[in-house]
């Protein structure tokens, strides 16, 4: 905790943000940090409180130790270069949702879900949303529900 505070955005170096104060318990429960530029979502398993996050974000980083796809986004904890992989949480009822790309740390248990592909999971439709905040904290809700899914990579 506290060394989380003053992280950049992967992609446009925007200091990241805790959220707004009707989110601050989820952000901290989950290690979650946003860009209020591009509404990407920053987790890091070390700096969620939330136990069962924490297990969870450490079981997923496992996947991208091993080889998977590089990518040029600079891991904004550690600055190793970011992975990429094909993430699929499974609804309540079991069907698969659509495919996420999850950008993931090799070295440290860091990840990104940029805003458009949780976008796509939350509003398939894609009906713009109008004020930015609003966009933010749907999304952040999104990705609250959808680490306590189970998932798979693919
Ligand atoms: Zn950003
Ligand atoms: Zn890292």
């Amino acid at each position: 905790m506290g060394s989380i505070q003053m992280l950049c955005c992967p992609r446009d170096g925007t200091a990241l943000v805790r959220g707004h104060t009707t989110h601050s318990d989820a952000f901290t429960d989950h290690g979650m940090l946003h860009c209020p530029t591009c509404t990407g979502i920053l987790l890091n398993a070390e700096a969620a409180t939330n136990s069962i996050t924490e297990e969870k974000l450490k079981k997923m980083h496992q996947a991208f130790q091993t080889d998977c796809e590089k990518t040029d986004l600079d891991c904004p904890c550690c600055d190793s270069k970011m992975r990429v992989r094909q993430i699929v949480f499974k609804r309540i009822n079991g069907t698969d949702l659509d495919p996420i790309e999850l950008d993931g740390c090799p070295e440290c248990n860091t990840f990104w879900f940029d805003s458009g592909e949780l976008q796509r999971v939350v509003s398939p439709d894609d009906e713009p949303y109008e004020e930015s905040d609003r966009e933010a904290s749907v999304l952040l809700m999104a990705l609250e529900l959808l680490i306590l899914l189970p998932y798979k990579f693919v």
